[in-house]
């Protein structure tokens, strides 16, 4: 083979703010502390302060491929330990602080920390956790001499002062770019946590894909509100894509509530807001509350969202009551995130907007770099025809080959990554999730999507959430079980439910039966907790059962 003679650069993390802080040496970086007020820096204030806890970390004696975690919100001393860790070589591990305090005990000691790094919220979390933590040789509390919590934690030591002797005058070191750069855990709901080991190349790849016009669209004009965490999938890459393209980034910190995010898309102009369905319920019912006129008031032009599916309703509201644009994605911890992003084609431009709402509630078309495909429970391909829902299998250079420090490879023999969901793709490749592969609900041999009936309850107005499981039933195998929670203050019957679906839903889709809770559980990412509610509702019987 005859090889090319292009220059062999290693696409490194630290690349991405060496470029921020030269091409956008002011794009800025916003964030809501801990401590409260609002704290306004620059990609080139990240660049030197990401540099000097890179100095800090090695003369605290932290080697290459050593992990250094966070417990922390967004904010600008996050990014910097994104940079400074990555950046001289070590691993960047963020700790979901919702997980349970056993689980993030097991994921420490797994992922042998080394360092970590928390924001001030944690201050209790920690005081509890610390000694059982064994691998930490130190704790870095995210402030300053100020705000120096007064605690128990042993060998504390705060943030700025550890950087403050630093000059900042360093050059990253260059290595192999499938090196190691960060690390996060998977919130699965059953088993022990599984740790998805991020490589430079892995990251900076998927930062283009990100970027690119079908992804994420990104560029310098964009203001950015990451509700997604950074302690989530790298808050979807975007600390790093908006480094990349220069993305005036606005980070809530721990401030996720509807009024809050509401203010801050306000005060700051918010063009682009990313995060998961509930957070933006939250949003919505602050609205409605309030009484608001978010067109009005807000720069708002997309909301991303991705993490559970995004019912048609949310579309619409952001559409007619925010003037906001949609923008459908999916993807997984497994897959650094983004697999697919819901982007229009050309020939969508003269569809109603029911005509586009119905496109958006799909996840969306592949971006370059995943191949995507769709099986029976056989393993045969079905085809990309919009209504044969098979197993999702994946692959591509961002998406994970085995777990850290697990058995083996968890890919298939041609090299594809089961993601444990269960789509249709449509001729124009748009993909759409119908289900968690053990979420669906199995009724006389066929196949109920629970989504897509979740998707459709929550269009009555009178709904806040809604969850449907397979119940057991002596004729069907299984049949399904919606369960509600009201909006405040509405009425909403069991009847007046079913025939609300009615018509909307196919007539053997429709639930056997409608319970209202007051509210539904949620894992540390967001999602429905379907096993807890199984778990809930495991003795219900349904009418006729
Ligand atoms: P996580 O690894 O915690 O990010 O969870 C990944 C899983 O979230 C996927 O495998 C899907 O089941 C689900 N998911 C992510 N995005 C979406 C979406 N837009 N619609 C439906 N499910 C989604």
């Amino acid at each position: 083979m005859l090889k090319g003679l292009m220059q062999d650069r290693p696409l490194l993390i630290s690349s991405l703010i060496e470029h921020a802080a030269t091409c956008h040496p002011r794009g800025e970086i916003v964030s809501r502390t801990s401590e409260g007020p609002i704290h306004r820096c620059t990609y080139a204030d990240i660049q030197r302060r990401s540099k000097q806890v890179a100095q800090a970390l090695t003369a605290l004696g932290v080697q290459p491929g050593e992990r250094v975690a966070t417990l922390a919100w967004n904010g600008y001393r996050h990014m910097e330990l994104y940079y400074g860790v990555s950046g001289m070589g070590a691993v960047l591990h963020t700790i979901n602080p919702r997980l349970f305090p056993e689980q993030i005990e097991y994921i420490a000691n797994h992922a042998e920390d080394q360092y970590l790094f928390f924001d001030l919220s944690f201050v209790p979390l920690l005081e509890r956790l610390a000694g059982r933590l064994s691998s930490v040789r130190g704790f870095i509390v995210m402030t300053d001499r100020a705000h120096l919590p007064e605690c128990s934690i042993p060998g504390l030591l705060c943030y700025e002062d550890l950087i403050a002797g630093q000059t900042g005058e360093y050059a990253w070191p260059q290595f192999d770019e499938t090196a190691a750069s960060s690390l996060c855990y998977t919130s699965g709901t059953t088993g022990n946590p599984k740790g998805v080991l991020y490589s430079h190349r892995s990251s900076v790849l998927h930062s283009w894909a990100a970027c690119a016009v079908d992804g994420l669209a990104l560029g310098a004009g964009e203001t950015a509100l990451l509700v997604v965490p950074m302690f989530h999938v790298n808050a979807w890459g975007m600390p790093y894509a908006g480094a990349m393209s220069g993305v005036r980034l606005v980070m809530p910190g721990p401030a996720l509530d509807g009024k809050s995010v509401y203010d801050l898309m306000r005060d700051e102009k918010v063009t682009l807001a990313l995060g998961v369905p509930t957070v933006w319920l939250m949003l919505l019912q602050h609205v409605d509350a309030a009484g608001l006129e978010p067109k009005e008031e807000l720069c708002l032009r997309r909301v991303v969202i991705g993490g559970s599916s995004a019912p048609r309703a949310m579309s619409e509201c952001f559409e007619t009551r925010f003037g906001a644009f949609v923008v459908h994605a999916w993807g997984m911890t497994e897959m650094s995130p983004v697999g697919t992003v819901c982007n229009l084609l050309p020939k969508h431009a003269g569809c109603s907007l029911e005509q586009r709402l119905a496109i958006q509630e799909k996840q969306g078309r592949a971006v370059y770099g995943v191949d995507m495909t769709i099986v029976d429970d056989d393993g045969a391909p079905l085809p990309r025809d919009g209504r044969s829902a098979g197993h999702l299998l994946v692959r591509g250079p961002w998406i994970a080959s085995a777990y850290f420090r697990d058995e083996g490879s968890v890919l298939d023999a041609d090299g594809f990554f089961d993601t444990g969901d269960v789509a249709t793709i449509d001729a124009d490749g748009y993909m759409q999730i119908t289900d968690r592969s053990k979420d669906v609900i199995k009724s006389g041999g066929e196949w109920i999507s629970s989504i897509a009936l979740e998707n459709a309850a929550i269009a009555h107005p009178a709904v806040a959430e809604a969850a449907v499981i397979g119940a057991p039933h002596p004729k069907w195998q299984e049949r399904p079980l919606l369960i509600i929670v009201r909006k405040p203050a509405q009425e909403l019957t069991r009847e007046a439910m079913l025939q609300f679906l009615a018509g909307r839903v196919a007539a053997w889709w429709l639930p056997d039966d409608v319970a209202f809770v007051e509210e539904l559980p949620h894992t540390a990412t967001g999602k429905l907790h379907k096993l807890k509610l199984r778990e809930r509702f495991k003795d219900y019987r349904l009418p006729g059962a």
